[in-house]
């Protein structure tokens, strides 16, 4: 029920805690976080942040990249294997998602006669992995795949991905679901709506529906889903409130 994310030159890890702690009145049911620390971890956890806080005491979570989800159960019930973020088949690609996929059925089926093994009963399961099948075959980069896939997806979303190979970039989309992208210097924030940026940044783009984010600590870059970029909206935060 709600997303958070973060590249730049901080520690990500406590970033995205404060703001999923943010999000929690939005209601949910699981938390979960993945970052980039020598490798592609995640760890999530059903129940409250504070319960994936506390297991991941101890952890090294230095990463100056994470994205983090809270939520509301709509495919498969609350437990940690179906709470986000998710990896892919590969592992090399962790996700999380706000909203639903109506067409997740036939997907997951061509799925799994390809070979594929799902490790929860999540239609993001079933969109990711859409992803990187396509990633593959298409021998394309994560962007170019996501596209791909949105184009034949049915349902409400908003998206982040991040790769293994690929310390810097966040990719998000939505279509339906929130997505705010706060701008800082070097940095960028993303999260489903502006409390858990606001105390980083004033300076907000407001994604539509059916665009792609593709978000570097220098670089945010808008394109629809026919690869045309669009140029960012800039709101003031403090004008609105
Ligand atoms: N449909 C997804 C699930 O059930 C995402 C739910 C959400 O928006 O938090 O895991």
């Amino acid at each position: 029920c709600g997303i958070v994310g973060y590249t730049g030159p901080r520690e990500a890890y406590p970033i995205v805690l404060k703001g999923l702690k943010r999000l929690e009145y939005r209601g949910y049911d699981s938390s979960g976080v993945a970052l980039l620390n020598g490798g592609l971890k995640v760890y999530k956890k059903k129940g409250k942040v504070a319960e994936m806080e506390e297991s991941v005491v101890g952890k090294d979570v230095h990463s100056h990249i994470a994205i983090g989800h809270t939520r509301w159960a709509t495919h498969g019930e609350p437990n940690d294997r179906n709470a986000h973020p998710h990896l892919s088949q590969s592992g090399e690609i962790a996700m999380i998602h706000n909203g639903i996929i109506e067409n997740y059925a036939q997907i997951k089926q061509d799925l799994v006669a390809k070979g594929y093994l799902f490790k929860s009963d999540t239609d993001t399961e079933v969109l990711l992995n859409f992803i990187e099948d396509i990633k593959r075959n298409n021998d394309c980069n994560l962007e170019e795949a996501v596209r791909i896939a949105l184009r034949r997806i049915v349902g409400a979303y908003c998206i982040l991905l991040i790769h293994k190979d690929d310390p810097e970039t966040i990719i998000a989309a939505r279509k339906g679901s929130p997505l705010v992208i706060g701008i800082g210097k070097g940095e960028h924030f993303l999260a489903s709506d502006a409390s858990p940026i606001i105390e980083y940044t004033k300076e907000v783009v407001y994604v539509n529906d059916y665009e792609i984010a593709i978000v570097r600590p220098d670089e945010l870059i808008l394109k629809n889903l026919g690869n045309d970029k669009q140029t960012p909206f800039i709101t003031k935060l403090d004008m609105e409130l």
